[in-house]
Order: structure tokens, then C-alpha cells, then sequence
């Protein structure tokens, strides 16, 4: 079985209101991207593909891989305008023969190789799996005039994380599906935020759920660096 995991590092972190995109802000004083990187060379992963914004391939090579010694990243491919162009652009750098991929967001920097080992034995079994945890809010759907239309059962709502975990050949049609479709979808006004809903869009798997932890934050806003320090401290990771 061979295992390859994408891990996304194209963003601009718009919304962390800095000049450093999130994934380079740093924690401890080593980038968020190094967090990220070393849950998967300290899995069971076979390979990694990093997927950079233009222009940023050899400042990664320089200050992350080669600066602390990961030696599973075999590619630093330029990602898209967006997530999904990013996630496509990484599986076409997958080398033939592989298995299963891991799509991961260089913004969560707390999937431990639990997390990992738990996504990968549930794709064997599944095909496709998401990694993420049961609410604990009640979440309410609005109407387009912001008053309440629904209130779906808590107990079948899950927040959505990263890894999300797909045998390769299933995942890498869907997107390329996906890329020939964008303009149709996005004129119907679908806006595509997971990898999850390219499977469900584009072919008839059924993606099962995969308890991931209440730390496998996504670095967003300012706050989450903040609770990301307070994870760090507590010798969750180094
Ligand atoms: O923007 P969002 O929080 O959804 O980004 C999730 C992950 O996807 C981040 O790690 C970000 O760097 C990555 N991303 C990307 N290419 C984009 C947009 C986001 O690789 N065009």
C-alpha cells in the first residue's frame, strides 16, 4: 500500500489580518507549516507534496524542508487562485502507483500521527473518509434574510477537518471532473470548500466520518493563534 499526503500551503490567510500568510506565521518560533509537515513525517505516510504559492517554492525548500531535515517531501508544486485549484494542481504531481492520498491543510498543525493512522485504516475499509468532530453548538441554517430556516439534529452534525482521505484514482477523476466543470458551478453559485464534496459532487462514494480531536484547529483569525500557543504548552507536540 503505498500513501502520499498533499499538504496545502498556497493560501494568503486573508482573513489572519497579517502580512505572513498563516501557515508561515510562527508558533514557538518555528512556522506553523513545520508542525504540519512533521505530523506526517512521523506517520505512516509514504511521500509528501507540499503545495506552495507562486513564487515561494524555494524559500519552503530552504527555510522549512531543508532547514529541519523532512525527508518525505518529494515535490513543492505551485497551488491555485483557490483551495480545490491547489488540491488538483497537488494531485497531478502524485506518482503513479500510489494508493491513497491524504489532502491536508498546512493550517492545521495539530493532526497528530494518530489522527493520521486512524484516517488511513478507515480509507482502506471505506474508500473515502473525513477527518472532524461532532459539534458542540447547535447550528442553525438562515434564510437569505438572516432569520432562522432550520435547526438540523446535533447529534448528526460534525465540523469538518483535515486529513481528508481518498484512494487516489477516485479523488484525482473527481477533481479533474471538477475543473472541467468549475465554470458551470460556479455560475449555479457552488462554492466548493472541502474535498469531501468533490467526492459527493462527482462520483457516487460515500465518504465516511473519522473522529479527528477538538485540537486539530484550522489557523483562521488572530484568536486561533492564541489558542494554538496554549496547545503548543501544553507538550502536545514540539
Ligand atoms: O483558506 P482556507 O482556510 O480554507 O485554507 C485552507 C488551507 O488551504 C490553507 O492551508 C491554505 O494555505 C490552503 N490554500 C491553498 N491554496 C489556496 C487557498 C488555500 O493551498 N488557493
Amino acid at each position: 500500500m503505498k500513501t502520499t499526503a498533499i499538504v496545502l500551503a498556497a493560501g494568503q490567510g486573508k482573513r489572519m489580518g497579517s502580512d505572513v500568510a498563516k501557515q508561515f506565521l510562527l508558533l514557538d518560533g518555528k512556522p506553523v507549516l513545520y508542525y504540519s509537515l512533521k505530523n506526517f513525517e512521523e506517520s505512516m505516510v509514504d511521500d509528501v507534496i507540499l503545495v506552495t504559492g507562486d513564487g515561494m517554492q524555494d524559500y519552503c525548500r530552504e527555510n522549512i524542508v531543508e532547514k529541519y531535515g523532512f525527508q518525505k517531501v518529494r515535490a513543492i508544486v505551485t497551488g491555485g487562485k483557490e483551495r480545490y485549484h491547489s488540491v488538483a494542481y497537488g494531485l497531478r504531481a502524485v506518482e503513479a502507483g500510489c494508493d491513497y492520498v491524504l489532502i491536508h491543510d498546512g493550517a492545521r498543525p495539530f493532526a497528530d500521527p494518530s489522527i493520521i493512522e486512524r484516517g488511513v485504516e478507515a480509507v482502506q475499509k471505506y474508500g473515502a473518509c473525513v477527518v472532524g468532530m461532532p459539534v458542540k453548538d447547535t447550528i442553525k441554517i438562515s434564510d437569505e434574510n438572516g432569520f432562522c430556516e432550520s435547526t438540523p439534529n446535533r447529534n448528526r452534525v460534525w465540523m469538518i477537518q483535515t486529513p481528508q482521505i481518498f484512494s487516489y484514482p477516485l479523488i484525482h477523476g473527481a477533481y479533474e471532473k471538477l475543473l472541467q466543470e468549475e465554470k458551470h458551478l460556479l455560475e449555479k453559485g457552488v462554492a466548493i470548500t472541502d474535498d469531501a464534496m468533490v467526492a459527493e459532487l462527482f462520483t457516487d462514494q460515500k465518504v465516511k466520518f473519522v473522529e479527528g480531536s477538538y485540537q486539530n484547529i484550522k489557523l483562521t483569525t488572530p484568536e486561533d493563534l492564541k489558542v494554538a500557543e496554549v496547545f503548543l504548552k501544553q507538550g502536545h507536540i514540539s
